[in-house]
């Protein structure tokens, strides 16, 4: 499953979200509501599992 981080562009948040579908129109964002977020593309990552990393460098900040 993956999980794509979001950041609000109207106060700024980052958060993160699982996608169980492509249906990811309705994001809005846990602080103030808007869904005027933007996906972080390059944040992308998979639950269990590192597929899509070509580089197998330590993860920053997992805990
Ligand atoms: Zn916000």
């Amino acid at each position: 499953m993956p999980i794509y981080e979001y950041q609000c562009e109207k106060c700024g948040k980052d958060f993160e979200k699982l996608i169980f579908s492509s249906k990811d129109e309705s994001i809005a964002c846990p602080d103030c509501g808007t869904k005027k977020v933007k996906r972080l593309l390059s944040t992308t990552r998979v639950v269990g599992g590192g597929l899509d990393n070509c580089a197998p460098s330590p993860s920053k900040g997992f805990s």
